[in-house]
């Protein structure tokens, strides 16, 4: 049992550090020093297509700038694809996923026909995307093995439903809003999720499922993250209850937004670190730019020294 404050940084590779994880990650490392916790990193690069070791090299270099160091190796996800596939087995075991054979083309198709047949929305996800019509949760065993050998191609999903029937209320803390924007004590709503996807063909896991077991193997107790991930803490509550894994803390805090009052993207441009590095910009000049205080390395910096590294 890890008793001891632990926060991470998870980033994914697959992108330019911007102005936003600069923000996250000096709240979530300012965070972990006030609880006298450990800090450690993760890299979230499941996505094998499209994170490479170089953005990764270059993550570590934005974060080395920013002033934050981290406690233990780094775990990279792709290395420890093994405690995903047994969480994901333990689920099967359960029957509680199944493997959806509809592509998100598919999916999109099927909810504009439904759509423009019925006259009413077809329900979407907190993202925005369509929910899984899960025409294919209830097919009889014979016909799914029979579709998956003739090579169709599929994803595993949760039979959110099902998941949820089998527990009670579940609550998770919320530090980073106030209790009038729906922070304190809150009820999960994983149901708004639909059938979401757990693991892939070639990958046995998802975002949802790996974050939430490396959380756990990490001994992560605050999970400090932007507030687009709130609505994803249902899901990841709900998948706790289901592996028995313990809950952290929550704490979203704010987004930094671009000028078009849009959330930084990874091609972000002129707001990666390491633009504003090369153009001769300090860690300090950054914590200037996100609206945070003058850094605690920063401040005895320049007690020492007046001039500008
Ligand atoms: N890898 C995710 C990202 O870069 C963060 C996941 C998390 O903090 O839970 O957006």
């Amino acid at each position: 049992m890890h008793t001891e404050p632990a926060f991470r940084f998870a980033p994914s590779p697959n992108g330019e550090l911007h102005l936003g994880h600069a923000y996250s990650v000096l709240v979530n490392r300012g965070m972990a020093r006030e609880a006298g916790g450990r800090f450690l990193l993760r890299i979230e690069d499941i996505d094998q297509a499209r994170c490479t070791r170089e953005y990764e090299r270059q993550i570590a270099e934005d974060l080395i700038f920013l002033g934050v160091d981290w406690d233990a190796a780094p775990r990279r996800q792709s290395e420890h694809f093994a405690d995903y596939a047994a969480a994901l087995e333990a689920l099967c075991d359960a029957e509680l996923i199944y493997p959806g054979f509809m592509s998100r083309g598919e999916i999109r198709t099927f909810a504009h026909r439904y759509e423009a047949d019925e006259g009413e929305a077809w329900p979407r996800d907190p993202d925005g995307a369509p929910l899984y019509p899960a025409l294919d949760r209830d097919l009889s065993s014979r016909r799914r093995e029979q579709k998956m050998r003739d090579g169709e191609r599929f994803a595993w999903r949760l039979n959110t439903a099902k998941a949820v029937a089998s527990l009670g209320t579940l609550t998770f803390e919320e530090t980073g809003l106030a209790a009038d924007e729906g922070g304190g004590e809150v009820v999960a709503r994983p149901l708004e999720w639909g059938d979401v996807v757990l693991g892939r063909m070639e990958t046995p896991t998802s975002y949802h499922l790996s974050v939430v077991v490396d959380d756990a193997l990490q001994g992560i107790t605050h999970v400090v993250r932007g507030r687009d991930l709130f609505p994803a803490t249902s899901i990841h509550r709900l998948l706790q209850a289901l592996l028995g894994l313990p809950v952290p803390r929550y704490h979203h805090h704010e987004l930094i937004l671009g000028p078009d009052g849009r959330k930084l993207s990874k091609s972000a441009g002129d707001t990666a670190i390491r633009a504003l590095r090369e153009a001769g910009l300090g860690a300090e000049d950054i914590r200037r730019m996100v609206g945070l205080p003058q850094g605690p390395a920063a401040r005895s910096v320049s007690r020492g020294s007046s001039a500008r590294r």
